[in-house]
């Protein structure tokens, strides 16, 4: 039971160099889906305004047929009214009839065109945010990439070295080390000055004494194992 405690630190130190890889990983790798998910913004950003610019070029379009149709009319009227056919009033009111639509029409088709410039200022805004946009990314997958790669050769390593050390564990401990670890983050906790320092309980001095002698001391605070800190180098010279 006495070799339990020392086989177990090493795992343990092992396991918080590996969360903090694990942690560093998913930081480097939510930097590049924010900066992935900046370009797709944008993208769909631009489609919206090309959808809107299509849109405003219809009715643009519609506009323009409706305005030569009035027209149609007010000549027409204008014919008869110019060679006495039908009644002159009757005539009359389709002319000021048609100069209202041809208003109505025009202004439509000015808001339209308007609003088609507007809507094109701000997709060549979008377009050139875009191209900072996909720069921005391709550097962060330059530094971040070799960076993550990196990492992850580092967890490679860590995980090759801790298997066997896992291995050799009694199964009892292995698996109550598994599971607390997975429950509060770690399994095992420094004794420090005789207080546990994942959750500041004091420990009784006979169990320092204990932990002293390598062997599993459970924290009545938390329940994590406590183990001595590592022999501070003297500074005595
Ligand atoms: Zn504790």
């Amino acid at each position: 039971m006495d070799a339990d405690l020392a086989q177990l630190v090493p795992i343990a130190l092992l396991d918080d160099q590996l969360a903090d890889l694990h942690e560093r990983i998913g930081r480097a790798q939510r930097k590049l889906a924010k900066a992935e998910a900046e370009v797709a913004r944008l993208t769909a950003a631009i489609a919206g305004h090309d959808e809107a610019i299509t849109a405003l070029k219809r009715t643009e379009r519609a506009q323009q047929t409706e305005l030569e149709r009035v027209d149609g009319l007010r000549r027409s009227a204008q014919d008869a009214l110019d060679n006495g056919y039908g009644s002159a009033d009757a005539a009359q009111r389709q002319i000021d009839r048609c100069a209202e639509l041809a208003d109505a029409a025009e202004t439509a088709i000015l808001e339209a065109m308007e609003a088609r410039e507007a809507r094109q200022a701000a997709r060549t805004q979008a377009e050139a945010d875009r191209v900072q946009a996909q720069e921005a990314l391709a550097t962060a997958h330059a530094t971040l990439d070799p960076t993550i790669e990196g990492w992850r050769t580092e967890v490679r390593v860590l995980s090759t070295e801790r298997s066997p050390l896992v291995a050799a564990l009694a199964r009892d401990i292995g698996g109550t080390y598994a599971q607390m670890h997975a429950r509060k983050g770690s399994a095992l906790a420094v004794c420090q000055d005789g207080v546990c320092t994942a959750c500041s309980r004091v420990v009784p001095l006979r169990r320092t004494t204990d932990i002293k002698q390598g062997r599993l001391v459970t924290c009545d605070g938390c329940g994590r194992w406590l183990y001595a800190p590592p022999e501070p180098a003297t500074s005595e010279a």
